[in-house]
């Protein structure tokens, strides 16, 4: 049964609002291709009112920020405690209005209350240093929350996200305004409204859905807007830091896209290299920033691992998300689904071997088979460009210098992958390759305590770990008269 949709307007100041304009827009299931809701469709006016509403409780005297930061930290330990009593429903949500996999939803919501938690107990640690100063002086730094945030969200893990954002943002004191993808704006109003449940004070948290066009360009260009942390495509996070400059040089966190190379060499186990491979590509239908989009295969093992790789995928059972057994479910929509079938003619026209999967599964929502392509070299259009979809691009090569150098041409840097058994390899290319996140006989595994972010065109700045709060956050430095002489 199709989860209940409770919240389907604008949140400011803790209130539900129609647009101003009155417009709304559908979101449509990613399984059936049909509407679920109709949505109120914010634009520059809705945004101008909740960038209002975040400053008024952005004010020195405001409710929020005479809180103690400890009590902040506590306001989203509840918060945390309201997301967990309502797992179930909130995956249902996720799962209905993003395709994703309900197992998978509920597997990522499980870890939500202790991700909350990690990041709000940094909440009454943020603190300064005294630092010596020359002369009759001493000083100190002060660390201040910067302002009103905005935050731009993607459609593929909309409920990660808004977390990820929205709780660095409040245990740094900010206030802030969401702007969820046109695509999924179900989960962040559903959030929304837990955060009002959990006692957030008025115009703290604000959520405008829309278009990119409309409530993120007003966003980006709002000169009472301190900054904009964004997760997107590279394209759009390229505008976000032209907006940024153009107006109030807004700080700028962008999360972005990848084009992540897994090197399996003929040291590795491939008993354990072959399903991590599957599931670094495959894994939510492909719609992952970190997607193991180039495999690289040492010659030796080339051909076997090929077989391995084409045989597992064949098991990927595709079908509807709710399905117990279900592995992959659709892609987000039907624009997402033909830009991935178009990719995988450009691969063949190319020339590389299609050895599985190719076609769209059935006529009714928006379904694409595991693909597997097999040599594929570093010009084709399926290696060099982000696909998000599930095609899996198996590349030869023969020496780690050589993949080193392939693996680093490219402008992308947001994750990497070796499964050797030398220690040696595993620390030379995890030194050498130039990517953010870099994982050895492992792929996909994360957590709060450890920071993520990209080099080069994957991104600027770090989420999660000790330093997730840090990008919301002014340093000050106090410099003060302290004669010797009593
Ligand atoms: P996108 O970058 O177009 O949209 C992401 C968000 O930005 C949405 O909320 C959108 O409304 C907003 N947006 C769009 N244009 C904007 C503008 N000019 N100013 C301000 N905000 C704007 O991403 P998409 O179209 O949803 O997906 C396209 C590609 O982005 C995918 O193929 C994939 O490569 C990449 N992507 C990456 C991630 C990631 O996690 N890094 C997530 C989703 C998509």
């Amino acid at each position: 049964m199709a989860p209940v949709i409770k919240y389907t307007k604008i949140f400011i100041d803790n209130q539900w609002v129609d647009a101003k304009s009155k417009k709304t827009f559908e979101t449509v299931s990613p399984h059936s291709g049909l509407p679920i809701a109709n949505v109120a469709e914010g634009d520059k006016a809705d945004v101008d009112l909740a960038v209002e509403a975040a400053k008024r409780a952005f004010h020195r005297n405001s409710e929020w920020r005479l809180l103690d930061a400890s009590r902040r930290g506590r306001l989203l330990f509840k918060f945390a405690e309201l997301i967990e009593r309502d797992i179930d429903y909130l995956a249902e949500l996720e799962s209905y209005d993003n395709g994703m996999v309900l197992r998978t939803a509920k597997m990522l919501m499980m870890n939500t209350g202790n991700h909350i938690r990690y990041m709000a107990s940094l909440a009454d640690k943020i603190q300064g240093d005294t630092i010596p100063l020359d002369g009759d002086t001493f000083s100190y730094t002060l660390k201040q929350p910067i302002g009103v945030c905005g935050l731009i969200l993607p459609w593929n893990v909309p409920i990660l996200m808004f977390i990820n954002k929205v709780v660095s943002a409040l245990t740094a004191g900010c206030t802030v305004v969401v702007k969820p993808a046109e695509q999924t704006p179900l989960t962040a109003l559903a959030l929304a409204a837990l955060l009002k449940e959990a006692g957030i004070p008025n115009g703290v948290v604000n959520v405008v859905p829309g278009f990119g066009e409309g409530a993120g360009v007003a966003l980006t260009h709002h000169p009472d807007v301190a900054k904009i942390s964004f997760t997107g495509s590279v394209e759009v996070g390229k505008l976000i830091q032209q907006a940024a400059g153009a107006n109030n040089l807004k700080r700028v966190t962008l999360e972005l896209g990848g084009k992540s190379p897994l090197i399996i060499m003929n040291d590795a186990d491939l008993n354990i290299a072959v399903p991590y491979a599957a599931n670094g590509i495959f894994f939510h239908q492909g719609q992952i920033c970190v997607a193991a989009s180039r495999l690289y295969v040492q010659s030796e093992i080339y051909d076997k691992f090929v077989e391995a790789a084409v045989n597992y995928a064949k098991t990927i059972k595709v079908g509807s998300p709710t399905d117990d057994s279900t592995q992959n479910g659709p892609q987000i929509d039907e624009e997402m689904m033909n830009k991935v079938l178009g990719y995988i003619e450009k691969g063949k026209k190319e020339g590389a071997k299609l050895l599985t999967g190719g076609n769209r599964i059935g006529t009714t929502g928006y379904y694409i088979e595991p693909t597997v392509f097999a040599d594929v070299n570093d010009d084709m259009t399926i290696a060099k460009e982000e696909i998000f979809g599930p095609v899996q691009s198996i590349l030869k090569f023969d020496t780690l210098e050589e993949v080193i150098d392939r693996a680093n041409n490219t402008n992308y840097g947001l994750a990497a992958g070796v499964f050797t058994t030398s220690l040696n390899t595993a620390l030379q290319f995890s030194k050498h390759v130039e990517a953010g996140t870099v994982w050895v006989n492992t792929y996909l595994v994360g957590g709060s305590q450890v920071p993520f972010g990209g080099f080069k065109e994957s991104g600027i700045g770090r989420e999660n770990g000790i330093h997730t709060v840090d990008p919301y956050l002014e340093v000050k430095t106090v410099v003060v008269s302290l004669p010797k002489k009593l």
